[in-house]
């Protein structure tokens, strides 16, 4: 029989060596989620070789677009790479503009019952005559390897995770990687997102941090994330964090995925102004960026590993 491992299994992923390092004055340890991200992978890619030796399960992601969003293309593209090179299978859907609600409603119902199919995923944002919310109930919380149907956010929140949205998910796992205690610290998350900011906030909290959430209407935000043991940024605002809105000693996660007025991609905190008083940050890009896509990869290993098991 099928025994899935890959909970127990999660300790060795993350070795020690990473520890507890003191950190050198005025330096900050990077937390690299290339790096991080490829480790992860070449355990994803031999869970993959050894569910489809035993079971014949090969899992399978479908990834469906709609329109011809440049981002979102590339988004695809990279997600259907990486799930190629970890021996999955991979099917994109790419519907024109046009396309309506119910055609689309009717393409996650097929997908929803197609068993070569573990994973769905619905790029966002959805053009203006669509509903997201009713699109993403569509998709079975049992395929939803983004984490985003509401079943599956309130498992996250009632501390009965399973499938837990790709972004918050590779956070938590760069944080372990890094050794970086979560038991009884103080995380501020910025941004209140659905997809982001509160499943963050949930995660941490069912790590038993004491979680504060801040948002475009919190009044004197400094003064709340300058008590942060551990800050997450996820607010779409470009170089926003400056030095003085941390506390020496942080450890400092950037979300955020901006373009600069140069053309440059940037997060949400001002890298070089506050690399020098953080312990640990994450730089944008190459921080928690990657970790997404191995999180989604991570995510549909999982449900095709409980499909195996029922089988
Ligand atoms: P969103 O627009 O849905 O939410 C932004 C949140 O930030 C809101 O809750 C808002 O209240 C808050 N906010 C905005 N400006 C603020 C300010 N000045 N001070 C305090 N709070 C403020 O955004 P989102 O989808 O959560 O994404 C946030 C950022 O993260 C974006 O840059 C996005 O591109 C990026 N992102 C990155 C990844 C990744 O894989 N790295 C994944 C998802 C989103």
């Amino acid at each position: 029989m099928w025994i899935n491992p890959l909970k127990s299994i999660i300790l060795m992923l993350f070795p020690t060596s990473h520890l507890s390092k003191k950190r050198e004055l005025n330096m900050s340890k990077i937390m690299d989620g290339k790096k991080v991200s490829k480790d992860i992978k070449k355990w994803i890619i031999q869970r993959t070789k050894e569910l489809k030796d035993s079971t014949g399960v090969v899992p399978g992601l479908a990834s469906i677009l709609v329109g011809n969003d440049p981002a979102s293309e590339i988004y695809v593209r990279n997600k259907r790479r990486a799930c190629e090179r970890c021996g999955m299978l991979s099917e994109e859907y790419n519907l024109p503009e046009e396309t309506s609600e119910e055609e689309l409603l009717s393409l996650i119902e097929r997908l929803n019952l197609n068993e070569k199919i573990h994973g769905i995923l619905v790029q966002l944002p959805l053009p203006i005559h669509m509903n997201p919310e009713k699109v993403i109930r569509k998709v079975s919380p049992d395929k939803d390897v983004d984490g985003f149907h509401p079943e599956n956010t309130g498992k996250l929140f009632q501390e009965n995770p399973s499938a837990i949205s790709c972004t918050p998910y590779g956070i938590e796992k760069l944080l372990d990687y890094y050794g970086i205690e979560i038991f009884g610290k103080h995380v501020v998350v910025v941004g209140k997102s659905n997809i982001v900011g509160k499943p963050a906030a949930a995660l941490m909290l069912n790590r038993d941090a004491t979680v504060t959430i801040a948002h475009i209407e919190t009044e004197n935000l400094q003064a709340i994330t300058t008590m942060a043991d551990i800050l997450i940024v996820a607010i779409g605002d470009p170089q926003f964090i400056k030095k003085e809105m941390i506390k020496e000693g942080a450890v400092v996660v950037d979300v955020g995925i901006n373009r600069s007025e140069s053309g440059k991609i940037v997060g949400d905190i001002d890298f070089e102004d506050v690399k020098g008083k953080a312990s640990y940050i994450t730089p944008v890009p190459g921080g928690v960026g990657p970790m997404t896509i191995t999180m989604l990869l991570w995510n549909t290993l999982e449900a095709a590993e409980t499909f195996a098991l029922g089988k």
